[in-house]
């Protein structure tokens, strides 16, 4: 109910009387003030007036059902949208959805994570109200070996819906985080559930600091877009720019089975390349020249001793030889 009043005073567009409401969505009168104070709750400024009603004067930056089914128009991506306050982690609570056979394209999105993962082990900081703490569940028919090249995609897709939305230049630090003024403002976690030769299931987890004002001082390589850009932006149009780009250009790459056509622009973007790195890999830890990005979307490096060598992104961690980018 709450929902539908909240669609009446959206359509509105000014004052609505409390009368109305009651008509048109068959509720009491205290019914419709039960739900206006909900709202009011979540952060919409709605004026009222005794003699006018309700009006909508502002709607807060939240993530709910409500307002990002009103703006997301994709076909798999988001239909199935489940927005949280809070869960431990979203990839947590898309691998119980998946197992319980929860369709390609179902999205979560929580408000605040108390355990979000990072890659290897690590953890993702994930406050209240400040960020974009999603997961999206992917049941594509390629190989296991071939599921880190969505992440590669779903990098590429960010960082092009980050800069559409805010104007910001930001580049991928391989394999796929978003780096902004040499900060990474977005993680992203793939994990899966896979046979030998068959993938059962993928989830892409991804973090997004948006109008975090600040970190501590162990993420001193963090920035938000907020910090970048000097205003705060509202989530639901990077979600929503998020998910158009990413649902075409996964829809092609499922038919194409191959990273190679998207190639182009993500070496554009990529900061990662024609650099000097340290490469972080479980049993040592080398510098190394960043060559190019090879067909399967691994990292091509020369080390020290000057061979090439294909660095895939499971298995390590790159950083600056000076810092973190
Ligand atoms: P990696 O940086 O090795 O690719 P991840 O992308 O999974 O790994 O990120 C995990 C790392 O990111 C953590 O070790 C931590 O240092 C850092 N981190 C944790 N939370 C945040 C955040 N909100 N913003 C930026 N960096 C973060």
């Amino acid at each position: 109910m709450k929902d539908k009043v909240l669609a009446l005073l959206k359509e509105q567009n000014e004052y609505i009387s409390g009368e109305e409401i009651s008509n048109r969505l068959g509720v009491t009168r205290a019914g419709v003030w039960k739900n206006i104070n909900k709202l009011k709750e979540e952060g919409y400024h709605i004026e009222s007036s005794t003699k006018k009603g309700y009006h909508l004067i502002n709607t807060p930056d939240i993530l709910t059902h409500a307002e990002l089914s009103n703006i997301i128009h994709t076909e798999i991506l988001g239909k199935n949208i489940c927005c949280y306050e809070e869960v431990d982690s979203t990839n947590q609570t898309v691998k119980v959805l998946a197992r319980q056979g929860a369709k390609e394209g179902t999205v979560v999105i929580a408000d605040k994570q108390l355990m979000g993962k990072g890659r290897l082990g690590k953890t993702w900081e994930s406050p209240s109200g400040t960020g974009i703490w999603m997961s999206i569940l992917l049941r594509p028919n390629i190989i296991p070996a071939q599921a880190s090249q969505l992440t590669l995609l779903a990098g590429l897709n960010m960082c092009e819906a980050i800069q559409r939305v805010t104007g910001l230049e930001c580049k991928i630090k391989w394999p796929n985080d978003i780096v902004v003024n040499g900060k990474k403002v977005c993680g992203i976690l793939t994990e899966m559930s896979a046979e030998l030769d068959r993938i059962n299931y993928v989830i892409l987890g991804i973090g997004v600091n948006v109008n975090t004002k600040s970190f501590p001082t162990e993420l001193s390589h963090a920035t938000s877009l907020s910090i970048a850009g000097g205003k705060d932006y509202l989530r639901r149009y990077i979600v929503k720019e998020f998910l158009q780009l990413f649902e075409t250009d996964y829809m092609r790459y499922k038919d194409e089975k191959s990273i190679e056509i998207f190639l182009e622009r993500y070496r554009a973007s990529c900061i990662t390349l024609h650099n000097h790195v340290k490469v972080i890999a479980a049993e040592r830890e080398y510098i190394a020249y960043t060559k190019d990005i090879g067909q399967d979307g691994s990292l091509i490096v020369i080390d020290e001793e000057g061979g090439e060598k294909s660095v895939f992104s499971g298995e390590v961690s790159v950083r600056g030889i000076y810092g973190y980018i």
